[in-house]
């Protein structure tokens, strides 16, 4: 039976608080022997005392069994071959899922492996240089890798998510993913997933190879023949292309190739840095928070002008990061470690952007919200000594329109410099990020805070381009043997999203292949 109760949160790791309030809901005595297992967690801070929200399984005769998924892949190796262009999680979780259905996954990834790619991103850090090719968003793991690893989609309308979060445990996640109603896994616990989910695919007949870069699709009568990357030419009538939002050489080329594609809206601003005390007092209505709470989040949206204005993808206790695919960008994001324990709480603060916004772009085609994008990351590096060091203005000033004098210490380790922002942001988003930020003061006055700086830009928030498919085949409809995929095509935004459309996609080659070879199973 399931059984709904609340906890105080001194009481949440005393198993005899649970087993107590779990007796009360059910009206029985303390005595009674029962077994039990926490199926959902939850933190409701809405009322003067904030408390955890709890759901069990509950038993009075058995220990409650684990649920699991058993996963058995066999070996591939002598299998009919996919090509998955990107290692992030779309191409990874593809690669597993063929490997389940007995096709072979061979992935090719611009990036380098996670150890390796570490040195790239002190690069970044530490000297402002940027690997085109490994960086934040380039390299084994994709985007997700250095994130803070939210897993916060709960819909299954997209794919089995329990699926995803059992492998991820399966590959070292703790299996608290499962309970928590906004679980993360933090960016020091990433890349040893990533790194056992390789050796996984590895170790049943898969192959990955890393700087490995897609130059150019071959292209024959509509039909995907094969690609060349920077070492070498491959043969390929199924391609899984999941190279994320930031793939921009990929878009060009499929432009190139007549491939195609749609302009699509997307939300660009900048990312704002709080103290985490700051967050928590809004949140727990507390001066300290109570050790036994996580640092707190913070989920904002209002409409301005017809438009949304809200916050993306917040990091409690963590670090804004330098997320430029390029030289000569500027382009901000957050991640946190597991223990989101930083002294700052950053977020996205972003408006969607549209054909409106794309108007001097025209001439790009369906690429202008691309050029569009590209031209703000560049504006805001010109206006630097060429480091990755970002502009910035404190909170309290943007909202009245003056310039700051100095700035805040601040958790992005490039560094910061001042700008009057109201004039270097396009005028309409500068506008709407105003009166969105002034409506969310209005809400939660001590948002401004006299130490909280908006730092620019936020423009990675998702593709600026989609590529069609099928609905039922997930092939594109001009071109026969590209599967469109991930983030990168417009179908996923985030880890688990991209990693369920990674699984459909597969399906879909799956099934089109059993089609086309006449085959009954192939397995
Ligand atoms: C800093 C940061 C923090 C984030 N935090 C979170 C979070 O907390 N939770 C969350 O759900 N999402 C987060 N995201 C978003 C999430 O990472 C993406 O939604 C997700 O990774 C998309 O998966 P994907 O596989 O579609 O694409 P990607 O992860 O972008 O992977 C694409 C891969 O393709 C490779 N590639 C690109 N071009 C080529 C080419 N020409 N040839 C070969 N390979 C190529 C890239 O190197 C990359 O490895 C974050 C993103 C960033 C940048």
């Amino acid at each position: 039976m399931l059984v709904n109760y609340s906890l105080i949160p001194s009481d949440l790791h005393s198993e005899e608080a649970h087993r107590k309030a779990i007796l009360r809901q059910l009206d029985s005595d303390d005595s009674r022997k029962i077994y039990f297992k926490i199926i959902r967690r939850n933190i409701d801070a809405r009322g003067k005392n904030v408390h955890y929200v709890l759901r069990a399984e509950v038993s009075d005769t058995d220990p409650i069994r684990e649920n699991r998924i058993q996963f058995s892949y066999k070996n591939v190796s002598d299998k009919p071959e996919v090509h998955i262009i990107g290692a992030g999680p779309c191409g990874y979780f593809a690669a597993l899922q063929l490997i389940e259905l007995g096709l072979k996954p061979v992935i090719i990834e611009r990036g380098k492996d996670v150890r390796l790619r570490r040195k790239d991103l002190r690069d970044i850090q530490q000297f402002g240089k940027v690997n085109p090719d490994s960086n934040y968003c380039f390299g084994e793991g994709g985007a997700g890798t250095y994130s803070d690893g939210k897993l916060y989609t709960r819909s299954n309308k997209r794919g089995d998510i329990n699926k995803v979060l059992q492998l991820l445990i399966d590959h070292g996640a703790d299996p608290d993913i499962l309970v928590d109603v906004h679980p993360h896994i933090g960016s020091n616990k990433l890349p040893a997933i990533v790194n056992r989910i390789r050796k996984t695919i590895e170790d049943h007949g898969g192959e990955v190879h890393f700087n490995a870069r897609l130059d150019n699709f071959i292209i024959e009568q509509n039909k995907i023949i094969g690609f060349v990357t920077n070492q070498k030419q491959y043969k390929s009538d199924r391609l899984i292309l999941a190279t994320g939002h930031s793939a921009r050489s990929v878009y060009q080329n499929l432009h190139a190739h007549n491939v195609l594609m749609e302009c699509k809206p997307f939300a660009l601003g900048v990312r704002i840095e709080h103290p985490q005390s700051i967050i928590d007092e809004i949140q727990y209505k507390q001066k300290k928070r109570n050790p036994n709470l996580p640092p707190s989040s913070y989920s904002i949206s209002c409409q301005v002008d017809g438009k949304g204005v809200f916050s993306f993808c917040m990091c409690p206790g963590g670090l804004i990061i330098p997320a430029a695919t390029s030289p000569g960008e500027i382009v901000v994001n957050g991640m946190s470690l597991s223990r989101r324990d930083s002294a700052f709480a950053n977020s996205g603060m972003v408006t969607s952007v549209d054909d409106q916004d794309f108007k001097p772009y025209e001439k790009f085609g369906v690429l202008r919200g691309m050029m569009f994008q590209h031209e703000v990351e560049k504006r805001m590096f010109d206006l630097g000594d060429g480091s990755q060091k970002a502009p910035a203005q404190r909170l309290t000033d943007f909202l009245k329109g003056k310039p700051s004098f100095d700035l805040p210490a601040t958790s992005y380790i490039p560094g910061l410099f001042p700008v009057l922002l109201n004039k270097q942001l396009s005028k309409p988003v500068e506008s709407r990020l105003r009166e969105g930020l002034r409506h969310f003061v209005g809400k939660m006055p001590l948002y401004l805070h006299k130490d909280s700086v908006i730092v620019a830009t936020e423009s990675r928030t998702s593709a600026p381009v989609k590529i069609p498919r099928h609905a039922e085949t997930c092939m594109h409809p001009q071109i026969s043997g590209l599967y469109p995929a991930g983030e990168g095509a417009g179908y996923a935004g985030g880890i688990l999203s991209a990693a369920m459309d990674g699984q459909n996609v597969a399906n879909a080659v799956y099934d089109g292949y059993i089609k086309n070879s006449g085959m009954r199973n192939y397995h």
